[in-house]
């Protein structure tokens, strides 16, 4: 395994939707054996579940809003209290506000956890291409592209040969109100992250591989640069 850095550390992986955060979340979770936690997933598990949570959150997902600080805070602490995040873990679309910045700040101190960021920057335009020809496997949850992954056969996906689908919120409209919340909420976290004295890396996540991406990733991780 690759070290996080010498004490356990919360991987924040951070960026606009589309910015490839859930790809590098994997891929990574592959290379520092420490679990992926990603808000968005837990949020449309419990939609899928048809559970109280689920029911509360599914209109403002939709309509490509955020759901209640206060609901996705509770969500991680009870997530990163289990076992397997003793060692650390990736955080992947959290936290995206600066409530939420310092909850999780204070949450990780009392867990003694560094926190790392990564910022994967991308271009505006890419990440409209992005979103507009994402598919998703609604059995496994395994993401394609039109663009740069399709499936071996249309339409169908290569491990289970469900059939995909548009994510609810990946549809043209509900991409522009997830733009802007980002804009809006989640991007001024960059200058908090900046200040907060924490390891922070800038990556150009616009044109290279996701392995590529990858590499540069893991490089800083283990060398600081
Ligand atoms: P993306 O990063 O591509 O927008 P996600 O799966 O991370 O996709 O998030 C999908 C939706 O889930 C968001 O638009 C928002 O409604 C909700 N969500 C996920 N994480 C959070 C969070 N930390 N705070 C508030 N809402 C969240």
């Amino acid at each position: 395994m690759m070290p996080l850095g010498s004490a356990p550390a919360a991987l924040i992986l951070f960026g606009p939707p589309g910015s490839g955060k859930g790809t590098q979340a994997k891929l990574l979770r592959e290379c520092l054996s420490v679990p992926h936690i990603s808000t968005g997933d837990m949020l449309r598990e419990h939609i899928h579940a048809g559970d109280a949570l689920g029911k509360e959150v599914q209109g403002l997902m939709q309509a490509g809003q955020l759901v209640p600080d206060d609901l996705v805070n509770r969500l991680v602490a009870e997530r990163i209290d289990r076992p397997d995040c003793a060692r650390g873990f990736i955080l992947d679309g959290y936290p995206r506000t600066l409530q939420q910045a310092s909850v999780l700040e204070k949450m990780l101190q009392e867990r003694k956890l560094d926190q790392v960021v990564v910022h994967l920057e991308v271009d505006y335009n890419v990440i409209i291409a992005r979103l507009t020809g994402r598919r998703q496997c609604p059995v496994c949850g395994t993401l394609y592209s039109l663009t740069s992954r399709p499936p071996k056969a249309p339409g169908v996906c290569d491990l289970d040969g469900a059939k995909l689908v548009v994510r609810d919120d990946d549809r043209e409209s509900v991409i522009r109100q997830r733009l802007e919340a980002y804009e809006r909420q989640t991007r001024p976290l960059l200058d908090h992250f900046a200040a907060s004295g924490h390891r922070f890396y800038q990556v150009d996540a616009s044109h290279d591989s996701p392995q590529q991406i990858l590499h540069k990733i893991c490089r800083f991780l283990k060398n600081g640069a």
